[in-house]
This record gives C-alpha cells, sequence and structure tokens, in this order.
C-alpha cells in the first residue's frame, strides 16, 4: 500500500506528470475519452483550448460540472435535469466516505463546507462564492445549495424539533420566490435575472443542524422600475400582480385586465416568473400575512398609475407644467392607491423648493416637463427601493431565529457577474468594481498566497503568472486619487460641470494609470477602465447625478403625508428628519452617495469572506441564446479568460490543493506518527516528494490498527491516495 500523501504531481515537465497519472489520458492522443476527465487539472497539457474542448465534449455528453482545481466549473444546461438535484442524490454525496471520488457536482462542494465546518482546520466558518456572468446559473445554483443544506442539515428526529427545523428551513427556502418577484427581472441575457447582489448566511448550531440564517443584500437596481432597455421589463412582481390578481382585486387596486402601463412593457409574454400564486404562499410563511400582503400590492399597483402620469410643456417657464388630459385620471388614482393627497402629489411633482443665501430663503421655481418626469420617478424608486429593504428585513426576522442557536455559518455569494454594455454607467461600474475585489480575493487565497507561501517553505516551485488587479482597483477605489473619489468630489462640490468635464478631470488626474485604457472612438463623453474580464466604457453624462441619487425633500415630505399604512411605516413623519432639509446651498454636507455606501458594504463583505475558508464555483454560459446541447466556443472561451481559469488549474494542478497549519495538522493526524517511527517526518509529506523529506510514508495494510485505517481512509481524498501496487 502507498500512501502518496501529496495529491497533485509536483514533476515540473509534462512528461514525468502525465506518466505519474497513469490512469490519465494524454489529451494529444486525441482518441482519450475527454468526458471522463473529470478534474481540469488533468488535462494536459493545460491551455485555454485543451480545458475549453474538455468541457465542450462533457457538455455534450450532457455533464455539466467539472473540477479546476480549488474550483468548481458549472455549465448551464439550458435544459431541466431533474435527476441531477433529487433529495435522494443530496443524500449520496452526504453520506459518502469521500465525496471528492464521486461525480463532481455542486453538492460535493456543499458537502465538503458542511464536513469542514465541524473540523479543527480553521478557520471553521465556509463560504461558496459563486460567480459568472448574466444568465450563467449563479442564482440557480444558490438555490439547489440551499435545497442541498435543508436536506442535509434538517433537525433530528425528534417530532417537536424536526416541526420547528422544518419551518425554519422551508421559511429559509421561501426567501428565494419572494426576493426573485421584487428583485428579479426578465432582461436581454436571463429571463429571471437577479437585480440585487445577495449574501446569505446559514447558520449551524453545534450540532450541525440549520438553525436559522441572515441576508444581506446590495444595490437594487432601483432604475428599472421606472425605466426598462427594449426587450426587459419591470421586476416581475408587477406582471404576477397583473397577471395573477382576482377580480376583486382588480377592482380595488384600479388593474382592470385591459389597463397599461408604460411602466409595464412587454407583458404580453408570460414568463415561468409570472406565477403570483408562489410569491404569495412564500410570503405567507414567511409571517407576512394577507391583509399586509394586499397593502404592498395596493401601494405597487400605485406606483404603476404613477408611472402613467404625464405633463405637457409649459409655454412659460414661471408657469408650471399641466397635466396631460387622460393624466388626470392616472393621478387621482395613484393618489388614492397611494393615500396620498391629490393636489399635493401634483404640486409636489410640478414645483420644486430651493433655499438660498444664509438666511436659507425659501423659494418655489416650477419644473421643466422633463424635471416633472424626473421627479415622478425619483418618487417611484424611492418607494420601491424602501419596500425591497423592508421585505428584507421582514425576511431577515423571519428566517434569523438568536445569536444564541448558532456557532458556525457557511455564506453563500450571489452577486451579479461582471457587466459590459454598450452604455455603461454607474450601475456597471458598482458591479465591475465588486467583480474586481472578488476576483482579488479569489487571487489572494488561492494565486498569491499559495505561491508566497511555497517561496517561504523553500519548496522547489517556479512562480505560474497571474493577473494581479490591484492595479484596476487602485484605479477605481484607490486614495488619494481614484475614480471613486473624482465622482465623489464632483458630488461634493455640488458644481455644475459637463460630462465633457468630467471626462477631461478623471482622465488628466488619473493620466498614465495601467488600467486606464485608452479613450478613441468615442463620440460621447466617457473613460475607459481596463478590467480583469476586459475593457469597458463607462459614459461620464448623469454619472455624478447617480451617485448624488438626490431625493427632493419635498417628496420625502409628501410621502410622509400619506394614510396608507404601509407607506406611513416605510416613511414615518419624523419632525427631527423633517428640519434637515435639502438642498440648502453649496456649504451642506452631503449625503453619502452611491459608492461610498457600496465600497464600504463591499469592504464589509469582503471582511465576512476573510474570516471564512472560501470555495468557489464557476458558472459558465454555454451560449447566450439559453439554447440547450449548443457550446460556442468563442463565448465560453471568453468566460475562461475573464475569470482566469487556466491560471487557476495551473497553480492548482502544480501546487497542493489544501493547506492546513501544522498545527491543526497535528492535532488531527498525529496518530501517523506511530506508523513507522523513522518517517515521523512524513508528516511534511504535504510537501513535494523532491524536498528533504523523500520517503513516501508505507505501510502494510494489514499492519496497521483499524482505527489508523480509518484515518488513513478519511483522509481528504486530494491529500492522501492509497493505491495498491
Ligand atoms: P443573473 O446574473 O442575470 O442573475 P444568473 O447567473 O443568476 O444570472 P440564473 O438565473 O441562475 O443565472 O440562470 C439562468 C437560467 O438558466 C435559469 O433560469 C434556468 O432556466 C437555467 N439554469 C441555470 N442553471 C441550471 C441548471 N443547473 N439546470 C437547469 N437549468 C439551469
Ligand atoms: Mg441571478
Amino acid at each position: 500500500v502507498l500512501l502518496q500523501v501529496h495529491g497533485h504531481s509536483s514533476g515540473s515537465d509534462a512528461q514525468s506528470r502525465a506518466s505519474l497519472r497513469g490512469d490519465l489520458q494524454d489529451f494529444l492522443g486525441g482518441e482519450a475519452p475527454l468526458h471522463q476527465l473529470e478534474d481540469l487539472t488533468k488535462v494536459n497539457p493545460v491551455t485555454l483550448e485543451t480545458v475549453l474542448r474538455c468541457l465542450q465534449v462533457r457538455y455534450m455528453a450532457d455533464i455539466f460540472y467539472t473540477n479546476a482545481g480549488c474550483t468548481l466549473v458549472a455549465l448551464n444546461p439550458f435544459k431541466p435535469i431533474p435527476e441531477l438535484y433529487t433529495p435522494e442524490l443530496m443524500q449520496e454525496y452526504h453520506v459518502a466516505p469521500q465525496p471528492q471520488t464521486l461525480k463532481p457536482h455542486i453538492f460535493t462542494v456543499g458537502e465538503q463546507t458542511y464536513r469542514n465546518v465541524k473540523s479543527l482546520i480553521e478557520p471553521v466558518n465556509q463560504s461558496i462564492v459563486v460567480s459568472g456572468e448574466s444568465g450563467a446559473g449563479k442564482t440557480w445554483t444558490s438555490r439547489c445549495l440551499m435545497k442541498f443544506y435543508a436536506v442535509v442539515a434538517a433537525s433530528p428526529t425528534s417530532w417537536e424539533s424536526h416541526r420547528i427545523s422544518e419551518r425554519i428551513e422551508q421559511r429559509i427556502l421561501n426567501s428565494n420566490p419572494v426576493m426573485e418577484a421584487f428583485g428579479n427581472a426578465c432582461t436581454l441575457r436571463n429571463n429571471n435575472s437577479s437585480r440585487f447582489g445577495k449574501f446569505i448566511q446559514l447558520q449551524l448550531n453545534r450540532a450541525q443542524q440549520m438553525t436559522g440564517a441572515a441576508v444581506q443584500t446590495y444595490l437594487l437596481e432601483k432604475t428599472r422600475v421606472t425605466c426598462q432597455a427594449s426587450s426587459e421589463r419591470n421586476f416581475h412582481i408587477f406582471y404576477q400582480i397583473c397577471k395573477g390578481a382576482t377580480k376583486d382585486e382588480r377592482l380595488q387596486w384600479h388593474l382592470p385586465e385591459d389597463a397599461t402601463f408604460s411602466w409595464l412593457p412587454n407583458s404580453q409574454r408570460t414568463l415561468e416568473e409570472d406565477c403570483f400564486e408562489v410569491t404569495r404562499e412564500a410570503m405567507l410563511h414567511l409571517g407576512i400575512d394577507t391583509p399586509t400582503q394586499n397593502n404592498i400590492f395596493k401601494v405597487l399597483a400605485g406606483l404603476l398609475h404613477l408611472g402613467n402620469i404625464q405633463f405637457a410643456t409649459s409655454e412659460d417657464e414661471a408657469q408650471p407644467c399641466q397635466l396631460m388630459n387622460d393624466a388626470k385620471f392616472s393621478v387621482r388614482t395613484s393618489a388614492w392607491l397611494l393615500q396620498l393627497p391629490e393636489d399635493m402629489l401634483v404640486k409636489t411633482l410640478q414645483i420644486r423648493t430651493i433655499r438660498a443665501g444664509r438666511q436659507q430663503q425659501v423659494f418655489q421655481k416650477p419644473c421643466s416637463q422633463a424635471e416633472c418626469d424626473t421627479r415622478r420617478d425619483c418618487l417611484a424608486k424611492v418607494v420601491y427601493a424602501q419596500l425591497f429593504d423592508w421585505l428584507v428585513s421582514v425576511i431577515n426576522s423571519s428566517i434569523y431565529v438568536d445569536c444564541d442557536s448558532w456557532t458556525t455559518f457557511i455564506g453563500l455569494l450571489d452577486v451579479y457577474g461582471f457587466e459590459s454594455f454598450p452604455d455603461n454607467s454607474l450601475e456597471q461600474l458598482c458591479i465591475n468594481y465588486a467583480n474586481e475585489k472578488l476576483q482579488q480575493h479569489f487571487v489572494s487565497q488561492y494565486l498569491k498566497a499559495q505561491q508566497e507561501e511555497y517561496a517561504v517553505e523553500g519548496l522547489e516551485w517556479s512562480f505560474v503568472k497571474y493577473q494581479d488587479n490591484q492595479t484596476c482597483l487602485d484605479l477605481i477605489e484607490g486614495s488619494p486619487i481614484s475614480i471613486c473619489s473624482l465622482i465623489n468630489e464632483e458630488c461634493r462640490l455640488n458644481r455644475p460641470s459637463s460630462a465633457a468635464q468630467l471626462q477631461t478631470r478623471i482622465e488628466s488626474a488619473l493620466a498614465g494609470r495601467p488600467c486606464l485604457g485608452p479613450n478613441k472612438l468615442s463620440r460621447e463623453p466617457s473613460f475607459v477602465v481596463v478590467h480583469f474580464a476586459g475593457p469597458v466604457r463607462y459614459h461620464t453624462a448623469g454619472l455624478v447625478e447617480k451617485n448624488k441619487d438626490p431625493v427632493p425633500p419635498e417628496l420625502t415630505g409628501l410621502l410622509q403625508q400619506s394614510q396608507d399604512p404601509l407607506l406611513m411605516m416605510l416613511f414615518p413623519d419624523n419632525p427631527k428628519e423633517k428640519t434637515q432639509e435639502e438642498p440648502s446651498g453649496q456649504s451642506r454636507a452631503p449625503a453619502l452617495t452611491v459608492m461610498s455606501k457600496f465600497k464600504a458594504s463591499l469592504e464589509q463583505l469582503l471582511q465576512v469572506l476573510h474570516s471564512t475558508t472560501p470555495h468557489y464555483i464557476r458558472c459558465i454560459k454555454p451560449n447566450s441564446q439559453g439554447q440547450p446541447q449548443t457550446f460556442l466556443q468563442e463565448e465560453v472561451l471568453n468566460q475562461l479568460e475573464a475569470c482566469g481559469l487556466v491560471e487557476t488549474i495551473h497553480i492548482s494542478a502544480a501546487g497542493f490543493p489544501i493547506r492546513v497549519s501544522h498545527q491543526s495538522f497535528v492535532e488531527r493526524y498525529e496518530l501517523l506518527r506511530r506508523l513507522r517511527p523513522h518517517t515521523s517526518s512524513g508528516l511534511h509529506g504535504l510537501y513535494p516528494s523532491k524536498g528533504p523529506f523523500e520517503q513516501p510514508l508505507c505501510a502494510k495494510e494489514a499492519t496497521l490498527p483499524a482505527v489508523l485505517r480509518d484515518i488513513l481512509y478519511t483522509l481528504p481524498a486530494s491529500i492522501g491516495t492509497v493505491a495498491t501496487p
């Protein structure tokens, strides 16, 4: 019996690697059953082309998961495969002595994290970062993992505790349809695209049962409430109400079947996600009773009618814009549904209040037609964003039990993937910034730390180059000068500046930075950032305003006048707040900008991630049409390049997939020392065989005490393999 303690060969040339992995097919042989290669570290040689080919062959053979060293690659099948996610299969991975030896699956990652939380290997808390571009399958994967934990981490046999546990697990699962109804929408890339980022912390007690959870969301794309790109839709919930309301509800909410709403494009198409009943049922499970639900839906109907309010241009600048004829009905209905005074609603949209001068004198100025529209949109966005945040807090209070009941957690991160459109603005800047941060986390955790550690330990190692994105992050968020600081500065100074001026300021202040791309061929003011996933052009028009995200105080004041119970709760009439009105001229300190808030929440997230052992699932979209059995090489190649998968494979293949501190390792495997006293240093067998400890650890199986044999067989597969000569 040979125990090869190091997982992957450390042989430097391809030939010795291939011969060491005798069971492996040489990729170049052409005849190899590539689909059987379950770990991309075993493709030989590891290049973009070979990795691509292997994934393609597997995909066409209906094999969607492949290991890539420390990462799991998940290809989107774009077709239902129920047999891949059954509770029986979950159990199979759960009870397997070595789940890593089963077929690659998200359940392997799920089970590994679940086992790690009780291991002695620090840190015990785990996180799974699911990444990939829009439509690649991040949300699907996260949902499946939550179902997996609901099965394997369910409470024990006693009926009472089982009932309680079922309730909590069910609630946690029920948070998905609710958050997706309010936070997902049909886009060009994905019919069920998440328009917010989500980190869910699944909490486990000492007995490793799920006792609760906590959700944190990031940057909801609230502009979608009032503005949707052509062929895209608003959030699912609006369509669900319009399609699923009963006759009575239609009357109450003023939603006749033939109603048309300008904020509800493409409603003729019915999607799987349009099921109102599922959302209502899930809300009930989360403790949102029917009257509260009806209140929520009434407010949403009010927003739809608000969107139909149109103003005519005013001939005389001193006069407010008048309502278009058929807008009167919309005003009345909207005011009624939102329980707002009708005349105050119109006036607030038509006229703005300005405070200026030392005395803070109040002026009233009629708004232009465009300004009226902006105020109307702002009102809707503020209500929706507040409602979404409130829902998240309700969900949290429903799924979070108490801090004494849990000791460890598994975090699941499902954030929007890297985005690059013809027109990119603040939203894409924030999203790509988040991806840049996560990539850096990955790089620093695996690629950098691993290689630096080998250098410190004096191992023979040829450094594998990888793309360190620190320079890009310096450009975006660094101090003292970065894109973020320059845009924030514009907000702080509150000076009128054109899009062209902002472009010039950014380009001159950051000239020479390697990740500020050349800005040619652009007719509109913009700047280019060379992200790890590719260059993106951001337009500067509207950037500062979006970053300020101003809510005129008159709008908040209006909402505080509402008699609707839900709006009264969302916008409490707090006299303290009322006195802090804005904008009060140049001297007023501006509120936190969107970028500053986002940066702070990202930093918090990364702190949590750093305190855990991370696992990575890279979702890949085989084609952008959502077709099954279609693998478009060019598209997949771009995604592989964008996430630096080949570098990851190189390092994982050449390096050691498991790094355990000496202390933890000794605690866990100390018994092994008795195996062959003279190879007590065999504990260092984790190091390559060319190191100072050349002897592999050997013993005859028959001579092993049973307890030792158990330990050997439960060693993670990637550390030790027991082979019979
Ligand atoms: P976004 O960033 O836009 O939110 P996403 O990465 O979260 O995208 P998903 O919504 O998870 O993408 O997946 C898109 C669609 O792909 C799903 O609605 C589903 O139809 C399909 N899909 C994804 N993964 C699977 C799978 N494992 N099996 C079957 N279908 C899948
Ligand atoms: Mg999603």
